[in-house]
């Protein structure tokens, strides 16, 4: 078998300079070795208090004393799993739509059979209170609200506390989808009083893909005790009782959890405030770079994302054609947009293990790509 590798002769391009696609992300230096340690059995004691202090250390990273579990499987194990524990069939929710990634959480809403009422706002713009306000009172009695608190697809962080506070008032379970937001901005999950916030390790965490993570409130942990929808290997009491005792419910994913340990480490060494403003920095920094050239940029000033930035592409060509050039020039890749916006936006990822140099060098790929245009 082959496994690809990417053949890079400029010196200058480490991995760190070339992966900047919104997710996966590059990996950080001490989570890439901890792959490689020795397993153990997975229910032994050598791992309970491994897993314990794992748990402790997501909680610290997601700011709650509440539980965070964590499943193999992707970021979309988090819609799922959050539907199927807290949601019954023909429940009311909101959903904000912002992009592709809200209009997929409104897609597996519907595919449980729930009654979802959508707000929804033109792709580069964010979701507002006053709105968000508007449609709970329209919705009437509403069981949950699903917010995407970054939508990857557009560049747009939605102000998550604020339209969490509209939903707190009015009962609803808060079901947040921050996949490209967690570990990259403020993200108060028991201050903002949040029920259920799942996430990729592939974005902001600086793992390789595989894990999904996900905070959970007392209120999820009762609202699954009575709900009726079926599920089994996303089930929240089963992995919840796992947990702790310092374990999963079935076998983990040890390297990967390895991994996210050690990534964590990093983090928390860094400080979450810290991470949270580097990854700010960043964000404005690569779109000040941006606008420099003359490039637009997808979202609205006031909700540009920390975590990643859509752009439109220079001189009218196709963002294929772009990004071929980019990568034929200076051998870094990023990502094409999405849905609607597929041959009209780029994007490009700035979240996790990623600091100025690693911008810097991507603006000038992008500068020199537009130069040999
Ligand atoms: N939600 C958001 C905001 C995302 O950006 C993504 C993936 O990019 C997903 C959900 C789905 O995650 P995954 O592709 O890991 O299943």
């Amino acid at each position: 078998m082959t496994i690809p590798v990417r053949q890079i002769d400029d010196p200058r391009l480490s991995q760190g300079r070339w992966l900047r696609i919104p997710g996966p992300t590059v990996v950080h230096p001490a989570a890439v070795k901890a792959q490689t340690y020795d397993l153990f059995p997975h229910r032994g004691k050598q791992i309970t208090p491994f897993m314990l202090e794992l748990y402790a250390k997501a909680r610290e990273a997601h700011r709650t004393e509440g539980q965070v579990l964590v499943w193999a499987g992707s970021g979309s194990a988090g819609w799922e799993a959050g539907i199927t524990n807290l949601l019954s069939p023909g429940d009311k929710v909101v959903v904000t739509i912002t992009g592709a990634f809200g209009e997929r959480f409104a897609q597996v809403g519907k595919t449980f059979g729930l009654d979802v009422h959508r707000v929804e706002v033109e792709w580069g713009q964010a979701v507002t209170p006053e709105m968000f306000a508007e449609s709970l009172d329209e919705a009437g009695d509403v069981r949950a609200v699903f917010i995407t608190h970054n939508e990857t697809s557009t560049g747009v962080t939605n102000p998550l506390r604020e339209l969490a506070a509209l939903a707190r008032a009015k009962g609803a379970l808060i079901l947040v989808d921050a996949v490209s937001s967690a570990a990259a901005m403020p993200l108060e999950v028991d201050e903002w009083e949040l029920d259920w916030v799942f996430s990729g390790v592939q974005k902001a965490w600086m793992c390789p893909p595989g894990l999904m993570l996900a905070a959970v409130s007392e209120r999820a942990m009762r609202a699954s005790a009575s709900n009726r929808m079926k599920r089994f290997y996303f089930d929240l009491a089963a992995m919840s009782d796992a947990a702790r005792r310092g374990g999963t419910a079935t076998t983990g994913a040890l390297s990967l959890l390895y991994a996210l340990d050690a990534a964590l480490d990093a983090m928390l060494d860094e400080g979450m405030d810290a991470v949270w403003a580097r990854h700010a920095r960043l964000g404005q920094c690569f779109r000040d770079g941006l606008t420099e050239m003359g490039v637009r940029v997808l979202a609205e000033p006031a909700f540009a994302s920390s975590s990643v930035t859509a752009f439109h592409t220079p001189g009218g060509q196709s963002a294929e054609a772009f990004q071929e050039r980019i990568d034929t020039c200076s051998g870094v890749a990023i990502a094409t947009g999405q849905g609607p916006m597929a041959t009209t936006v780029n994007r490009v990822g700035h979240m996790g293990w990623v600091n100025q140099p690693e911008l810097e060098a991507t603006l000038e790929a992008i500068r020199e790509a537009i130069q040999a245009e």
